[in-house]
């Protein structure tokens, strides 16, 4: 029997008036066509855990349609949409056809803002008692909780009529929240999906819980049975789990708790999914946020995408005849396998010229043949000078500009042509090794060079 309580009046001024008003629309509908509707998922689990009156702006919403009288049909998710879609005209509708979910979404629509809602029929299978039943009717809403990842997520809030309002919460789900523990349903959980595992621990930290430690056990029972076999991308796994895979690792990745969530992966040995030599060592852990730190001073305006720099440098300690492999099978962006190709060549050629360097211009010429990321990658990997070498080139010398360019040479009477880009590359080399301190001197500059080419001509 689940824990009920009854909701409905504290969760009503919770919500923004527009979505509430929503809300009740799609419960009618589905009342009207003899169904259940339910909000469940992390709605209820944010709902419940902020504190306080305040309104929740939502933007993820996950409703379940359920039977009243009898199992829903299989598309009466989709069909409740429809019937929103016809009631909200602005609204985009896309439909899953593996799952018959629909998906509606508002994009900053002036009303409700930038939201979307997913719509899922529960899935049962069989439908044993008679309808009226009142444990009937939750038997099919409570087997979709039961395939849900944690108690926390389980809950579901009923949102026709009779009983509306009423807090579903079969699994222990409240007392969770109230303790702060990241608990799964059931032992096989993450055996089902190992993905949950990076679920667990983004939950675990963001929310600041503590993963239940029978749930660890079963983490480590999972990870040590080699649940991870499936999902190991040296292995070619399914597009699907990959995917699924690529997206935790993205929140966690993305997320301002990267640091606590990549270290209790690390701690429950969950980085073996990328690659079974995968470990976070000392070393590792220091490149990664030596990265991060680079690319909040380099990077602030985000320019490059900094979580996925930081999954590079994790698949950079990797051999590098393997990197390209990981990053292609994690489906990551082209120019992010690109760059894991090249990192070999580009760390060689970096460490084996940046020491012989005298002079800045020498610098300058070697490191401006390669784009900031690989640059900051690089560092992260080489010794003191280098490493001191790339961030004065990064902060200082890439950005000196000559005193004079193209419109001036052509009003010093120059023709434009190819001999422009060495003039102007003579002249910056110069500038950048200080011989040249200001516009007069590059005047003279570029007149003294000029007369030589003519002589030599
Ligand atoms: P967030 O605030 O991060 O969006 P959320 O709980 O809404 O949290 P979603 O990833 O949007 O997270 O998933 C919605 C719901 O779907 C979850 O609350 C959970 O009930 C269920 N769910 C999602 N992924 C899984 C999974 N891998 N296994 C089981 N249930 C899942």
């Amino acid at each position: 029997t689940p824990l009920i309580s009854c909701l409905l009046p504290s969760f009503r001024h919770r919500l923004h008036p527009p979505i509430w008003k929503l809300l009740q629309t799609a419960a009618q509908q589905a009342h009207q066509r003899g169904w259940h509707l339910y909000l469940v998922g992390g709605a209820v689990r944010d709902l419940l855990l902020a504190p306080g009156e305040e309104t929740l702006t939502l933007q993820d919403i996950d409703l379940v349609v359920d039977g009243f009288h009898r199992a829903a049909d299989v598309g009466a998710g989709v069909e409740l949409a429809n019937q929103l879609q016809e009631i909200y005209p602005q609204v985009r509708l896309s439909v899953h056809g593996e799952f018959q979910t629909a998906a509606l979404i508002w994009h900053k629509d002036a009303q409700l803002g930038s939201l979307m809602i997913d719509i899922a029929t529960a899935r049962t299978e069989f439908y044993p008692y008679p309808a009226a039943n009142p444990q009937v009717e939750a038997s099919s809403i409570r087997q979709d909780l039961y395939r849900r990842d944690f108690t926390i997520n389980a809950l579901a809030v009923r949102l026709t009529s009779p009983r509306e309002g009423e807090l579903l919460d079969f699994f222990g789900g409240v007392e969770d929240l109230r303790s702060q523990q990241i608990r799964v349903l059931h032992a096989n959980s993450f055996i089902e999906d190992p993905t949950r595992i990076y679920r667990a621990v983004r939950f675990a930290v963001r929310l600041g819980f503590k993963i239940d430690p029978h749930t660890e056990d079963y983490i480590r029972y999972a990870i040590c049975s080699g649940v991870y076999d499936r999902l190991r991308l040296e292995n070619h796994p399914a597009p699907a789990l990959t995917t699924r895979l690529r997206a935790e690792l993205t929140y966690i990745l993305e997320a301002a708790y990267w640091k606590p969530a990549l270290q209790l992966l690390s701690n429950l040995g969950a980085l073996r999914c990328l690659h079974s030599n995968l470990v976070l060592d000392a070393n590792l852990w220091w490149q990664i946020r030596f990265v991060s730190r680079w690319l909040k001073c380099l990077d602030s305006e985000n320019h490059f995408s900094h979580w996925l720099i930081r999954l590079e440098v994790l698949i950079a300690a990797l051999k590098p005849d393997e990197r390209e492999q990981i990053a292609a099978n994690l489906q990551l962006p082209k120019d992010s396998i690109e760059r894991l190709r090249d990192l070999e060549k580009i760390e060689n050629s970096v460490q084996q010229n940046l020491k012989k360097c005298d002079k800045i211009s020498e610098i300058f010429l070697l490191l401006r043949q390669y784009k900031v990321p690989s640059l900051i990658i690089v560092a992260a990997r080489s010794d003191r000078l280098e490493r001191h070498r790339i961030w004065q080139y990064l902060t200082k010398w890439s950005k000196i500009q000559t005193f004079l360019d193209g419109n001036d040479l052509k009003a010093m009477g120059y023709k434009p042509g190819p001999q422009f880009k060495q003039i102007l590359d003579q002249l910056l080399i110069a500038t950048l090794d200080g011989e040249i301190m200001n516009r007069e001197e590059s005047v003279e500059f570029v007149t003294n060079i000029t007369e030589k080419t003519a002589q030599k001509l």
